[in-house]
């Protein structure tokens, strides 16, 4: 058993609609305060990768409110990720609505502190070009990761506007090129959609990223897709990035690229809990857009999934922290 003071507060003590919120009513510890930590709640409230429609800024304030439904033992395991490890909800990384480089820079700077104190980041976006930064830290303590990557979109774009290279569509195409991430152990779920041309997937496919179209999805089936996508990363150190809109949009409207045809939630819940036992040494659920969602329903799937992941990493939290 973890102490108290990293503990949830209970709907049974304290009425879900009362307190300040935090991510699943988790105690909010500063980083300067944080050693002890095994795995941090941190919001990036940033969208200035955002190519189209924006809103993923407010994401962590919504997803913190959604968060409070959220209790704190797994239905199925019987078990509570926060018995598990130490979890605290770190509050919001700095970041410059303003300049994305600097943004860039900042978000970066944070997440070595971060790891620095052997917390695990499990970080609620923003857009998805919140990542890249998380990734340099990271592979920067670790080395080139496998990434298990659910998304409506390859985001491995080279440049958009005639040649800028920092969007939410091209996360993963800098990530390849800075060795921070190691195509050949990277798997993406749940393509689809129209796109620009076939750049991107051309691009992946010379790098070795392992991309499963929504259709060829269906025809796995949820037990051989997480099959493949496990024996791809293997036992490896392993980023798992959630892009909301993997979702279907009539689970997840509040995002900023919405695509028809999607995962439903209770897939996207199948799937994540067959990640348990990777080496999973970080994760985010990026893209939820609260003004395209004011009822807070996507942010509420957002935070579910959240849970969902929190619940596999807790309980593998020895071998994350243990540098192998
Ligand atoms: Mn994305
Ligand atoms: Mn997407």
């Amino acid at each position: 058993m973890t102490e108290d003071k990293f503990d949830a507060v209970s709907g049974m003590d304290v009425p879900r609609f009362a307190g300040i919120a935090t991510f699943m009513r988790l105690p909010h510890v500063m980083l300067d305060e944080a050693e002890g930590v095994d795995i941090g709640l941190i919001g990036i409230p940033w969208d200035g990768g955002t190519t189209n429609r924006p809103g993923p800024r407010h994401g962590p304030r919504q997803m913190r409110d959604q968060s409070s439904m959220i209790r704190r033992v797994h239905h199925l395991t019987g078990k509570s990720p926060f018995d598990q490890a130490r979890i605290a909800d770190l509050g919001d990384c700095p970041v410059n609505p303003i300049d994305v480089i600097d943004a860039l820079a900042r978000i970066e700077q944070h997440y070595h502190k971060l790891l620095d104190k052997n917390i695990i980041p499990l970080s609620a976006g923003g857009d998805h070009l919140c990542s890249l930064p998380v990734l340099r830290a990271l592979a920067k303590k670790h080395g080139p990761l496998g990434m298990i990557h659910f998304d409506a979109h390859s985001d491995l774009w080279d440049n958009y506007f005639g040649g800028f290279k920092f969007t939410h569509g091209t996360p993963f195409a800098r990530a390849i090129e800075e060795k921070i991430l190691d195509p050949g152990r990277v798997v993406q779920i749940g393509l689809r959609g129209s796109v620009y041309d076939m750049e991107d997937r051309e691009f992946g496919e010379k790098q070795g990223v392992r991309m499963i179209n929504i259709e060829e999805f269906h025809r796995l089936g949820i037990e051989e897709t997480m099959a493949i996508a496990r024996s791809i990363v293997d036992d490896q150190k392993t980023y798992v990035s959630f892009d909301i809109d993997c979702l279907d949009p009539a689970f997840a409207p509040g995002t900023g690229t919405p695509e028809i045809g999607g995962f439903t939630n209770r897939e996207a819940l199948y799937m994540l809990r067959k990640l348990h036992g990777l080496n999973i040494v970080g994760a985010d659920v990026v893209e939820v857009s609260p003004p395209f969602d004011p009822s807070g329903y996507t942010a509420l799937n957002a935070v579910t999934m959240m849970f969902e992941i929190l619940c596999v990493m807790a309980e593998n939290i020895e071998t994350a922290q243990s540098g192998k």
